[in-house]
């Protein structure tokens, strides 16, 4: 069994999603030429190929060296410095897969739209008084309520109550197992939280964009465009799914998540301390403006 940990937020607090209404990340550095506005509506395959063809190989991954060098870099990083975090700990020593499952899915909830030093306290009794879907699928919606007052976001608690109940009547109490019948079968599961869930718990190599990844992304391939346009974000997502190392996908997430909440921080990242620092384009426009600066389109 792979050996994989549950997911952090960000520093400053606040997990984003990468959907159009969360991630509004502007990359800090400079700012790319290119301005692609959304695509209209129409089917997938001409939106590919418009994004195809609308992104410079500046802003690509097209040496797969390149990207092996920053999957080693990465996971030797996060092996290293990685944060001691509650629901790591759980999830690396959980063999059981729903178990598993659960505890990343609480973690994630929790951690959309509040600080990490937050959840710690409300992870750890939540853990306590339900370690597994069946002890939350027979909790009532007061004791959930209860446990969730100042957390913020009451619908979130009540959507893992009503997921873990619809687990064990429909699905035996067996958790789905792909990001694509989490994001089906859970409510309120999105595509971040479903592709965290799948990578981290069951090895699935699904890519994953929230905030600290949109900063992240963006600024290694120096994309300066708004990164919650269709466009963009389809981009970053792209981008994700092709870095995702398959061996680790689960650790290659939370290494990419954690790099943006620790050192690729939104105000003064510590490019110096960052182990991507060789294969980033915006550390270099900095370090050399000129050679930099003449790239993108
Ligand atoms: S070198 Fe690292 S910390 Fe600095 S901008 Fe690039 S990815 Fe962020």
């Amino acid at each position: 069994m792979k050996k994989s940990r549950a997911a952090v937020g960000n520093r400053s607090g606040r997990r984003k999603q990468a959907s159009s209404q969360e991630g509004k990340e502007k990359c800090a550095f400079g700012s790319s030429q290119a301005k692609p506005s959304a695509p209209s509506a129409g089917p997938a395959r001409q939106q590919k190929a418009l994004l195809q063809a609308s992104v410079s190989p500046y802003h690509l991954f097209r040496d797969v060296a390149e990207v092996t060098a920053l999957q080693e870099s990465l996971l030797d990083w996060y092996d290293r410095k990685k944060r001691d975090l509650p629901w790591r700990r759980l999830v690396e020593d959980e063999v059981d897969l729903d178990r598993r499952a659960y505890a990343v899915w609480v973690a994630e909830v929790m951690l959309q739209q509040t600080q990490v030093a937050t959840v710690i306290n409300y992870y750890t009794r939540w853990m306590q008084k339900w370690p597994t879907l069946q002890d939350l699928a027979s909790a009532s919606l007061e004791e959930v309520n209860q446990l969730w007052a100042g957390l913020g976001y009451y619908s979130r608690g009540r959507w893992l109550q009503e997921g873990a109940r619809k687990v064990v009547e429909e699905l035996g109490g067996h958790m789905p197992r792909t990001a694509e019948t989490l994001q089906q079968f859970l409510p309120g599961v999105g595509r971040y939280t479903a592709g965290a869930i799948a990578s981290i718990a069951f090895g699935q190599a699904a890519g994953v964009v929230d905030g600290n990844v949109i900063r992240v992304l963006c600024r290694v391939r120096a994309i300066g465009a708004d990164s919650s346009s269709t466009l963009v974000s389809q981009h970053l997502w792209s981008l994700a799914q092709q870095l995702v190392d398959p061996a680790r996908p689960g650790d290659f997430n939370q290494a990419a998540m954690e790099l943006g909440a620790i050192v690729c921080t939104p105000k003064r990242p510590l490019c110096s301390h960052c182990p991507v620092q060789n294969l980033c384009r915006a550390r270099q426009r900095v370090s050399h403006p000129r050679k930099g600066g003449s790239q993108g389109s």
